[in-house]
């Protein structure tokens, strides 16, 4: 802290991100990443724009991807806006239409970041409890807002809404935008991107961080009726008018254009997670329905900031985040196969060797 700071610094609380180490070797299911590379499409167009091209700067309107997407989701190009990981989607959203006054709604608990960006864009906002199963009552999202945002699935419980919840948020406040968090909707849960002809306050983002394997090459979009993507486009024009570079708009459509690689990878990672689910309860676990790339999962009697330091001494690494309702649980990215079977005897250790 210093005094040179802005009060608004001072006060700002970051994101704390999953840990990326710095070692080789660990089994790594913490931050949802995919076990499968991405399209070798993606990679052989990145290959290709490396080289006297990356002189020149990239297109300001990354068109050609803008219109891969709308393509392939029976869209156009003026329903897509996109970003440098949909974290960056994101803050242009909060930043574009959840400065009205009141507060920004979302549940206590989802995707830790929301409440960051409320912080750093001075928006006041209220957590809404999840119920007793974890799961978002959209009934509870009733009071006047500047916004609602919810993840689905949600992140860290994995658990879906169906599209009628979201239908029920957008009916209750067609003044203010319902942003709905897609980051793992593609491992199962239903997308409310048919909804967006009927809806002009619905806004969906995405990312091709999890389900496209490209986590290092920082791409997410949002997508929404023009008007939305209008006021996107001016606050990304405010900021830095170059969303993405030259590498990741043609890597990012190339990996949107591989349908086959895209429906083999999250079919596989699907089957992983019931099998991951299956054994964490043979051992005891609680495990939550999970649509997403991770599970959610507790165990009666074993305190879960003790299981996931044995696994790191065992060489995995998952995810606990600590809060009230948090503390008990164990965030699982779905990994291959073997680091799954791996997870699984090493957890089967662990509760032997406590009990
Ligand atoms: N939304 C949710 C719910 C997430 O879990 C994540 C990943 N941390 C993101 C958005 C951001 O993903 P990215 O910036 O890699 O697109």
């Amino acid at each position: 802290m210093s005094e040179l700071w802005s009060p608004l610094v001072s006060r700002l609380t970051p994101y704390v991100p999953g840990e990326q180490p710095k070692i080789a070797d660990l089994i790594k299911l913490n931050t949802n990443e995919s076990p499968y590379g991405p399209s070798p499409r993606a990679i052989a167009a990145i290959r290709e724009a490396t080289g006297d091209d990356l002189r020149l700067y990239p297109d300001p309107e990354a068109t050609a991807l803008r219109d891969a997407i709308a393509r392939r989701v029976g869209l156009t190009a003026a329903h897509v806006f996109v970003g440098n990981g949909s974290d960056e989607v994101l803050a242009h959203a909060f930043q574009a239409f959840f400065d009205h006054g009141d507060p920004v709604l979302f549940a206590d608990v989802t995707y830790s970041f929301y409440p960051v960006y409320c912080g750093l864009y001075g928006l006041p906002f209220e957590l809404i409890p999840l119920d007793e199963a974890m799961r978002v009552r959209v009934e509870d999202y009733t009071r006047p807002c500047s916004g609602v945002i919810v993840a689905n699935p949600n992140a860290p419980t994995g658990i879906a809404l169906p599209l009628s919840a979201i239908e029920t948020l957008l009916a209750a406040h067609p003044s203010r935008v319902v942003l709905v968090d897609e980051a793992y909707v593609d491992f199962g849960a239903e997308s409310a991107v048919s909804l967006i002809s009927r809806y002009p306050n619905l806004l969906v983002v995405q990312t091709l961080s999890k389900s496209r394997a490209l986590a290092g090459l920082r791409v997410g979009f949002a997508l929404g009726d023009p008007a939305l993507i209008e006021a996107l486009v001016r606050v990304k024009d405010s900021f830095n008018s170059y969303p993405l570079d030259r590498l990741a708009q043609v890597g990012a459509q190339a990996a949107i254009e591989d349908e086959n690689w895209f429906s083999e990878s999250v079919a596989r990672v699907m089957a992983t997670r019931e099998q991951l689910s299956g054994g964490l309860r043979e051992l005891g676990f609680e495990v939550l329905p999970s649509s997403a790339n991770f599970v959610y999962a507790r165990h009666p009697d074993r305190d879960a900031a003790h299981l996931a330091a044995a696994l790191r001494e065992r060489a995995i690494i998952v995810r606990h985040l600590k809060g009230p309702r948090t503390a008990p649980w164990l965030r699982v990215t779905v990994g291959a196969d073997e680091q799954c079977a791996t997870l699984l005897d090493s957890l089967r250790g662990i509760l032997l060797s406590n009990s």
